[in-house]
C-alpha cells in the first residue's frame, strides 16, 4: 500500500470506530446508519403509509426493528431494472437483560441475563460493560437508551479455581456470566429504574425492553504500527458501516442497476424474526418498490432473475498459535484484504457465477481478495447470505472480512480491510461492472 492509501485506509478504521461507538445495539444502529444517509439525500418510508411519493432518481430508507432497508432509484428504472443488493447484520453475541433483572445477592447488585447468540463467554470476563437497547413505554413510545460503564462480570480468582489454567475454564451460563453492579441489600437496586433516568422516563411507564450488553470501551487502533483495530462488534459494524458509506455516495447512473443496503437484525440467533433475514422485511419492501415501479409480477421476477446479493459478514483470518484449525491450502490473512466464502453445504450461498462477481467488482475497485474455506473437520458458520437467496432466489455471493477474536466481546481486525470491503462495496453497485448471470 502506497502512503496515501494506508492514510485513508486509517482514517477509514478509525470512522469505523466512531460508528462502533454510536450505534451499541442493534436499535441504535438503525438510528446510525438512517441519520447518516438521511444525510446524504436518503427520505424516510414509513411501513404503515402509502409509497406513492416513489419516484424514478428517488433515494429512500425504511426501518423496521433493529433492521434497515436503503435503495436507490436510477432515473431510468423501470419494473424490469435488477437490482445490486449488499447485505450485512445488525446484531452481535452478548449478554441480554432478562425479566426481573435486579438481583440483590450477599451484598452485591447483580443483573440477571441470557445469552444472546455464540457468545465467547469468557471474553465477557473481567471487561468493563454497559447497557443498551430499547425501552418500550406503556403508550407505544419507543426510545434508545445506552448507560455508561455500568457492569462487570469478574472472573473467579485462580486461587479459588486452581486448575483452570491446567483444565480450562468452564462457565455455566446461568451461575457464572450474571454481571455485579453495585454494592447493596435486597430491593434497595432497580436496573430498569437506573435506565428510566437515563431516558428521562419514569420507570412505572416502561413495558418492555430489549437491552443488552457491550464492551464500555472505545474501539482503538493498536499494535506496533497501530496494524490493527480493537473493537466490540466487529461482527458485524464493519460490513454495516462499509455498505453504508458505499451506499450513501453511490450515484445511480441511467440504465444501471437499483442499489440496495439491507442490515438485518438476529443473525447470530439464527435469522428467524420479523426483522431478520428469514424474515419478510426485504421481500415486503421489494414488493412495494417494484409496484412503484408499475411492475408486473412476471416483470419484478425477470428483474430478480439478473439481481445479484453481496452478502458481507466477518469471517476468520488464520490464527498464527492454531494453524492446523485451517483449511491447509486456504490462508486468509488479516490485513491482505477482503474475502470470498466457499462452502460446499451452502453455509455460505457463494456459486461460482457469485464468485466471478466479486473477482469483477474486486477488479474494478483495484482491490486484492482472498478465499476462505474452513477446514473439513471444523464446520464453518453461516450468515444472511443462503436464507437471503433462498427467500429471494436471487444468485448471492458471501464475502467479508478476515477477523480475529470472533463472537468476543471485543474483536481483532486489521486495518486496511474495512477499507478495502467498502471499496468493493461501491463497485458492487457500479453499473461498469455486468451482472451477467
Ligand atoms: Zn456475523
Amino acid at each position: 500500500m502506497n502512503q496515501t492509501a494506508v492514510k485513508d485506509a486509517r482514517a477509514f478504521a478509525e470512522d469505523l470506530g466512531e460508528f462502533v461507538k454510536s450505534s451499541p445495539s442493534s436499535f441504535h444502529t438503525v438510528e446510525t446508519v438512517r441519520t447518516h444517509l438521511k444525510n446524504n439525500g436518503y427520505v424516510d418510508l414509513c411501513e404503515a403509509s402509502a409509497w406513492t411519493d416513489i419516484a424514478p432518481g428517488g433515494r429512500y430508507v425504511v426501518c423496521r426493528d433493529g433492521s434497515i432497508v436503503a435503495f436507490a432509484l436510477p432515473v431510468d428504472a423501470s419494473g424490469t431494472t435488477p437490482l445490486r443488493v449488499f447485505g450485512a447484520h445488525t446484531d452481535s453475541p452478548a449478554l441480554k437483560l432478562k425479566p426481573k433483572s435486579s438481583i440483590t445477592s450477599h451484598g452485591f447488585n447483580q443483573v440477571g441475563v441470557e445469552v444472546y447468540g455464540g457468545a465467547l463467554f469468557n471474553s465477557f470476563l473481567d471487561r468493563d460493560l454497559k447497557l443498551a437497547g430499547r425501552l418500550v413505554l406503556k403508550s407505544g413510545e419507543e426510545l434508545l437508551v445506552e448507560t455508561g460503564p455500568y457492569l462487570r462480570v469478574p472472573q473467579l480468582a485462580v486461587h479459588l479455581d486452581r486448575g483452570v489454567n491446567r483444565d480450562g475454564l468452564k462457565l455455566d451460563p446461568q451461575k457464572h456470566l450474571q454481571p455485579i453492579t453495585g454494592l447493596g441489600e435486597n430491593g434497595e437496586h432497580d436496573v430498569l429504574a437506573d435506565l428510566a433516568q437515563i431516558a428521562g422516563v419514569n420507570a412505572e411507564d416502561i413495558a418492555g425492553y430489549d437491552i443488552v450488553t457491550v464492551d464500555a470501551q472505545a474501539p482503538q487502533l493498536i499494535g506496533s504500527r497501530k496494524e490493527f483495530l480493537a473493537s466490540a462488534r466487529l461482527d458485524n459494524l464493519l460490513s454495516t458501516f462499509a455498505g453504508m458509506r458505499a451506499m450513501a455516495e453511490h450515484e445511480c447512473a441511467a440504465d444501471g442497476p437499483i442499489a440496495l443496503f439491507v442490515a438485518n437484525d438476529h443473525e447470530e440467533v439464527g435469522s428467524a424474526s420479523r426483522s431478520g433475514a428469514a424474515g419478510p422485511f426485504l421481500e415486503d419492501v421489494l414488493a412495494r418498490l417494484y409496484a412503484a415501479l408499475g411492475a408486473s409480477d412476471e416483470e419484478r421476477r425477470r428483474a430478480f432473475s439478473r439481481s445479484i446479493v453481496v452478502s458481507s459478514d466477518v469471517g476468520h483470518s488464520i490464527h498464527p498459535n492454531y494453524v492446523e484449525r485451517h483449511d491447509p491450502a486456504n490462508h486468509p490473512v488479516a490485513g491482505k484484504g477482503p474475502i470470498l466464502k466457499i462452502n460446499a453445504d451452502q453455509r455460505y450461498a457463494t456459486d461460482a457465477h457469485g464468485a466471478a462477481f466479486w473477482a469483477r467488482a474486486c477488479a474494478l475497485a483495484r482491490v486484492e481478495y482472498q478465499e476462505f474455506v474452513s477446514n473439513n473437520a471444523m464446520p464453518c458458520g453461516s450468515t444472511i447470505g443462503p436464507i437471503t437467496a433462498t427467500r429471494l432466489g436471487m444468485t448471492t455471493v458471501d464475502v467479508g472480512v478476515p477477523i480475529l477474536s470472533m463472537h468476543s466481546c471485543r474483536e481483532l481486525t486489521a486495518v486496511s480491510d474495512p477499507y478495502d470491503l467498502y471499496r468493493a462495496a461501491c463497485a458492487v453497485f457500479s453499473p461498469e461492472i455486468s451482472a451477467n448471470i
